[in-house]
């Protein structure tokens, strides 16, 4: 199975891929930093940081609010189908009711809409009646609801939602072995976190040495996403139900993989789930002069972004979706998703949080990031997901110039 041609999935062991697995590292520094400064509540985050730095207003502004549009899809998708917002969110910028497929409520009714406009070019399900819909609904709504994480590092969403009590049926995170052997070994030892999973009866279910964590709800598996056996394996390992609503999320990981590899996930991911939201959030604009110098600050420290020439803009994004078997698709950059897409009473207050000046490069740093979502859904429960759209006004970038230099340390 494993292969020896250059870049593919054979090298997992290999030192080309240490620099992106370092970028995992740095992503839970930017996020304690965050949490130590109030942007946003993690109780589990600082297990996973040996020396926790300080970080510039810039990048915790970046991280802040790559966290709020990421967990308030995520929030929403658990959400769909409930009556009432999922207990307890964090920051407020959830918008609980406006995936929901159930009836409309008043409450319903004052959510912002989603921002998106899905894309006109792709697949659009077949015309139903309105009856037939809701049956369908009413289906899904109770159902189970999964989340799979590619590339999810120490990533610690999990277990802060199991602290705040909410949960999805299962929750399956994927990443290479050298990586899940590290959070497997957090889990097993870490009490707070073994709490999360069930405590001393989940033990048994921890193999920190093969990197693998498998409890009825929670899933660790080892995985290099280049190679689709080994991800067709651990899915059903897991007890991933291609049938259930699944969230997928790619926080960060995609535009490390070759396109091809990215493309075939893709690909995959679209023919195995028969209802599925899949969030990707990742660099973009790699053409300007800002984008070059974030492209070469990546490949001097070992982590070159080798997709990003295939999905260079949001139509880009979008076409990944919807090319490779996904119904519809929609993309905005981050400098969109924070001025119209984040509640703004939450970014009134994290804007008070810290000192900031840094305007011009904050524009050029968040035009270069966006989040795409891709649906799957042929029952409705999805029809009105997507990021949510507060701004009554359309959003118009400001004009900044292209000439700045990223900060050296700003990679995820
Ligand atoms: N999503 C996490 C981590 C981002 S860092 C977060 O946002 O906090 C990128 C992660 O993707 C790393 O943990 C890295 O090991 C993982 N990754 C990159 N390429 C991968 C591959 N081919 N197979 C499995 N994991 C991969």
């Amino acid at each position: 199975m494993l292969s020896n041609r250059l870049g593919g999935p054979g090298r997992s062991d290999d030192r080309a891929d240490d620099g992106v697995r370092d970028t995992n590292d740095d992503a839970q520094l930017s996020k304690l930093s965050c949490v130590r400064l109030g942007y946003f509540q993690d109780s589990f985050v600082h297990h996973f940081v040996r020396r926790p730095t300080r970080r510039s207003p810039l990048i915790n502004r970046g991280y802040y609010s790559r966290y709020a549009a990421l967990r308030s899809l995520l929030l929403q998708f658990l959400a769909l189908g409930l009556s009432r917002p999922a207990k307890d969110t964090p920051s407020g910028a959830f918008q609980s009711q406006q995936g929901a497929a159930g009836p409309k409520d008043s409450a319903a009714d004052q959510v912002p809409q989603p921002a998106q406009q899905l894309e006109a070019g792709s697949r659009k399900p077949e015309p139903q009646s309105q009856q037939q819909q809701q049956a369908q609904q009413r289906q899904a709504a109770p159902g189970k609801r999964q989340v799979l994480v590619l590339g999810a590092g120490y990533d610690t969403t999990f277990f802060q939602l199991a602290k705040e009590g909410v949960q999805a049926d299962k929750y399956v995170e994927l990443d290479f072995k050298q990586v899940t052997a590290k959070k497997a070994a957090a889990i097993q030892q870490v009490p707070e976190l073994l709490a999360c999973i069930g405590g001393q009866q989940a033990v048994g279910s921890i193999d920190p040495g093969e990197g693998r964590v498998l409890t009825e709800r929670y899933c660790l598996l080892p995985v290099d996403l280049r190679d689709l056996e080994q991800l067709k394996a651990a899915l059903q390992e897991a007890g991933l139900d291609p049938a259930a609503p699944t969230y997928v999320l790619s926080e960060c990981v995609l535009v490390y993989l070759q396109p091809q590899h990215s493309q075939q996930l893709v690909r995959w991911l679209a023919e195995h789930l028969q209802c599925a939201a899949m969030a990707v959030y990742e660099q973009i604009q790699p053409d300007d002069a800002f984008g070059r110098q974030m492209l070469l600050n990546l490949e001097s420290r070992g982590c070159a972004l080798l997709g990003i020439e295939a999905t260079p803009t949001l139509d880009a994004q979008q076409r990944r979706f919807t090319s490779c078997g996904w119904h519809r698709a929609d993309a905005h950059t981050m400098q969109h998703v924070y001025s119209d897409c984040i509640d703004p009473a939450d970014r009134r207050r994290i804007e008070r949080l810290e000192m900031f000046d840094e305007f011009e490069e904050w524009h050029l740093i968040q035009q270069h990031y966006c989040i795409a979502v891709g649906i799957k859904d042929r029952t409705g429960l999805l029809d009105r997901f997507g990021l949510p759209h507060y701004a009554a006004q359309p959003f118009v970038p400001p004009a900044v110039p292209a000439a700045l230099h990223l900060p050296p340390r700003f990679t995820t």
